[in-house]
């Protein structure tokens, strides 16, 4: 089916048109530029752009596709997770061009999407269950375990506090570093120790994992970095910010990859995904890999470019769902800034 996808869950305005698992288009608009300054993303700044960005990224989407409009087969749209008033723009945006268009509509979960981006990575080959998936953006920080993208995604665990991507901007910004921060940190970490500083490893502790094997926390080390920067500068004593930034990644890294394998070990699945923004991390990809391939699991790293937020994998969601037979939803659903996991499509049609 040839289907366009639109996720505006938080400051990406992402348009993609897929046709069955075959990527056409993936147009992606940022507001992150006008975040900058805030240092994080402002809700109301991020739905105003979407507002303006929608229309001329569909047309981008459609003319880089070389299909207009009335090909369509499908309309699909993010409903949740994610910023409330964001999601209502490209929820009103989807319901407007299904109902004009006289097309089905599919209603789909941001996180799931995340997980079918991966079906359009053909280098990779088809997608295989069950797989584990770590999850790791700005706004998220999930571990999952898939037997089936389209009926059954069990969360086994995610982060108690911050996101792994908010703790980069968090650190950062205590560098005096820019927004977002995740990029600027991994390049400050290049030339620094990842072993001159022990920070904490959270819910790592014996005592922790029994409770929270697959949970995260990520706002403890942000915490740790802050204080031992005050410890030093209040003893008048110098550090390289380098070490600081290599040190506190290697902790994030450390965390992630760890509790993701042993989410793969005692599950017996010898696959894991990666998606996310974070991901961009180098010393991420490049541990998991390091380490997966010691226990025997198989890595899959889709391109950046369809990990970061965008519109393809919702397109692509919703073609998976689709092909296996799935009814549409009705116009019956909001936006859901808590949607959980398990709800990969919202408000499907019932059967007559
Ligand atoms: P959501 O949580 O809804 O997926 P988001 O916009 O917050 O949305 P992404 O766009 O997927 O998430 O990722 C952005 C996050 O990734 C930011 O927190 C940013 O700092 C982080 N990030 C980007 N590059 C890197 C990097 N090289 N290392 C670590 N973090 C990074
Ligand atoms: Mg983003
Ligand atoms: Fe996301």
């Amino acid at each position: 089916p040839l289907v366009l996808g639109i996720e505006t869950s938080c400051d990406e305005t992402g348009i993609g048109i897929v046709r069955g698992r075959t990527l056409l288009s993936n147009t992606i608009a940022s507001s992150m530029d006008e975040h900058a300054r805030y240092g994080g993303v402002v809700p109301e700044v991020a739905a105003r752009a979407h507002l303006e960005a929608l229309q001329p990224s569909i047309e981008a989407a459609l003319a880089e596709a070389g299909v207009s409009l009335h090909d369509l087969d499908a309309v699909a749209v993010t409903s949740g997770p994610g910023l409330a008033g964001a999601l209502m723009v490209g929820i009103g945006a989807a319901k407007a061009l299904a109902v004009s268009l006289g097309k089905p509509l599919y209603a789909v979960n941001h996180l799931v999407g995340h997980i079918a981006a991966d079906t359009l990575d053909t280098d990779a080959g088809p997608l295989e269950y069950p797989t584990v998936a770590l999850l790791v953006s700005g706004g998220h920080t999930s571990l999952l375990l898939v037997r089936d993208l389209t009926t059954d995604v069990e969360l086994l665990g995610e982060t108690m506090d911050d996101a792994a991507g908010e703790a980069f901007d968090k650190v950062a910004r205590i560098l005096g570093l820019p927004y977002p921060g995740g990029p600027e940190i991994d390049r400050a970490a290049a030339s620094g120790d990842p072993d001159a500083i022990r920070f904490p490893r959270g819910l790592s502790r014996a005592s922790d994992l029994a409770k929270h094997r697959y949970d995260f926390s990520f706002s403890g080390l942000k915490t740790a970095v802050a204080r031992w920067i005050e410890q030093r500068e209040a003893a008048g004593e110098d550090f390289s910010a380098e070490d600081v930034a290599a040190s506190f990644r290697e902790a994030v890294v450390d965390v992630l990859v760890t509790k993701a394998l042993a989410a793969c070990v005692d599950h017996d699945v010898p696959r894991l995904l990666l998606g996310g923004g974070v991901i961009a991390n180098r010393r991420l990809r490049e541990v998991a890999l390091a380490r997966a391939a010691e226990q025997g699991v198989t890595v899959r790293i889709p391109p950046l470019s369809l990990c970061t937020d965008n519109g393809a994998m919702i397109a692509a969601l919703a073609s998976e769902l689709i092909m296996s037979g799935r009814r549409p939803s009705t116009l019956a659903f909001g936006a859901d800034s808590t949607l959980p996991v398990t709800e990969i499509q919202v408000a499907q049609e019932r059967e007559e």
